[in-house]
């Protein structure tokens, strides 16, 4: 289950002694009533924990040390008031291992026209405190987020919101632990990857166990356990027999009952948050994991199908990072299937063989059983819906050999035409920006691969600063994308990361 702690953000203020104590009353004044506002605004997913006003090289260091040990701690907003001579916080910063955040903002919105005086410029001169404090990022080449605006306005709000999400993701990224029930199917490229780098990289632990393993944590669910689970599934999901005998219909759909107790049992009881599967090494399952592995995802599980690792992985993060959205849509395990090559009409099919997250659904969703036309097992049950329409983003993380590089496309989702009834899986339908010819020859060049892990509800912004405070590439595929300027791009970065 996807179950994350109860995270805060630090907020510190920065000025120094200089100003007296009057001012520097003024500054913890004015930064609580910010902290207020912030936590009051509705705009956060997390709260945010005031702190006194940091004023010297030993309290800057103390204060994020205690950061970095507490638990609850996902990373810390600073500001500067006034000027807080950059020098004090080299330390600190160096010290600092919770994500960044520099609010460049200001206590008041106007210029007080008719009132302001010296006293006034000492006190309220984040223009000026806030570029010698950036300055001295810049100068020690650390990822930190960026946002300027006025404090009060939902948009600002909005955004701090969204870096406190990524945040999140850094934080969870190196709890990550991915179970791989087989290893990366025969021969395929893109699904390998380095795990030992992963691990250094992303803080991810990837563990594989016999499929026969988790076989028998399958076979060892009651009855009981799984007649009630599939009692629940036939509350909640349209059955579609398709002339299929009915008693067999809910024997095959029991398999993915047992089987997502059993899968689920095994996850907790070693502490795993993703999964992999490969439909050619199934041991004792009778069924490839379908609805029961499309049930894992939309309880928070990663999955990463034939192997994938890395996706799993990705989808994991992706779900703690949107984690208690309102209005989420949902995040999912996806792979490009076919093309729709219309003009005007232009478009990926989307779709896995089985295990598409439910959490993206619009709509009905389904049971289905048809034959899988791959491998040797019995046809499987699987939940059958369309994606729900809309901007998105699907990405695909990559090992190239000597580094990874995440490469983002924002897409637009939308609903194919017409039903497509043979066809016994979830799907999903978009359009990458900015078109579908320079969004696929960009991703082809990019190296990107036919997993992705998709979500409607994080932005290519979140998923770049992810990225980047991981240390590692990242590419959009977007509106701005010109194929020339793309071609550039992965070349310099090709020596830049080096
Ligand atoms: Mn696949």
């Amino acid at each position: 289950m996807l179950k994350t702690k109860k995270y805060q953000f630090w907020f510190c203020t920065g000025s120094q002694d200089l100003y007296g104590e009057e001012c520097l009353a003024h500054v913890a004044e004015h930064s609580g009533k910010m902290v207020e506002a912030l936590n009051a605004s509705g705009n956060l997913p997390y709260e945010v924990v005031w702190k006194p006003t940091l004023v010297t090289d030993g309290l800057i260091r103390r204060t994020f040390n205690e950061a970095n040990i507490d638990e609850a701690c996902a990373g810390v907003i600073t500001w500067m008031h006034t000027f807080s001579p950059a020098k004090s916080w080299i330390h600190g910063l160096q010290e600092l291992r919770k994500p960044l955040l520099h609010l460049h903002t200001q206590f008041n919105r106007e210029i007080p026209y008719d009132s302001i005086d010296m006293d006034f410029m000492n006190e309220n001169q984040a223009a000026h405190g806030d570029r010698e404090y950036g300055h001295i990022f810049s100068r020690l080449h650390m990822a930190r987020k960026v946002i300027m605006g006025y404090w009060e306005e939902a948009d600002v709000q909005k955004r701090i919101g969204d870096w406190m999400r990524t945040a999140v993701g850094v934080i969870e990224s190196r709890h990550v632990r991915v179970m791989r029930v087989a290893d990366n199917m025969r021969n395929v490229a893109v699904t390998e990857g380095d795990k030992v780098e992963a691990q250094i990289k992303f803080g991810w632990e990837v563990d594989a166990y016999p499929v026969n393993d988790i076989a028998a944590s399958v076979a060892a669910v009651s009855k009981g356990d799984i007649d009630a689970l599939v009692e629940e599934y036939y509350d909640r999901y349209e059955i579609l027999l398709e002339g299929r005998d009915e008693k067999e219909f809910r024997d095959h759909v029991a398999v993915q009952a047992g089987i997502e107790i059993g899968f689920e049992r095994f996850l907790e009881e070693r502490d795993y948050h993703a999964i992999v599967t490969h439909f050619g090494d199934l041991g004792a399952l009778k069924q490839l994991p379908g609805l029961a592995v499309q049930r894992l995802m939309e309880k928070g599980y990663g999955f990463g199908a034939e192997g994938d690792w890395k996706t799993a992985a990705m989808v994991r993060i992706m779900k703690i990072m949107s984690q208690g959205m309102k209005d989420a849509k949902g995040t999912s395990f996806m792979e490009d299937y076919t093309y729709n090559l219309i003009p005007g009409k232009e478009g990926i099919l989307q779709s896995h063989m089985l295990e598409v997250c439910p959490s993206v659904a619009d709509g009905q969703i389904s049971i289905r059983e048809q034959p899988l036309s791959m491998g040797d097992r019995e046809d499987p049950a699987r939940l059958v819906f369309t994606a729900k329409t809309g901007p998105a983003i699907a990405t695909s993380l990559i090992d190239l050999g000597n580094r990874f590089r995440l490469i983002i496309n924002e897409v637009d989702c939308k609903k194919v035409e017409r039903p497509m009834p043979k066809l016994p899986a979830a799907t999903a339908f978009w359009t990458p920006r900015p078109s579908l010819q320079t969004g696929a020859e960009a991703w082809i060049l990019a190296g990107g691969a036919h997993h992705t892990a998709f979500t409607f509800d994080l932005t290519a912004e979140q998923m770049g600063d992810w990225a980047e405070a991981m240390g590692i590439e990242a590419v959009y595929i977007d509106g701005d994308t010109k194929i020339r300027q793309f071609k550039n791009e992965l070349f310099w970065n090709s020596i830049a990361y080096r």
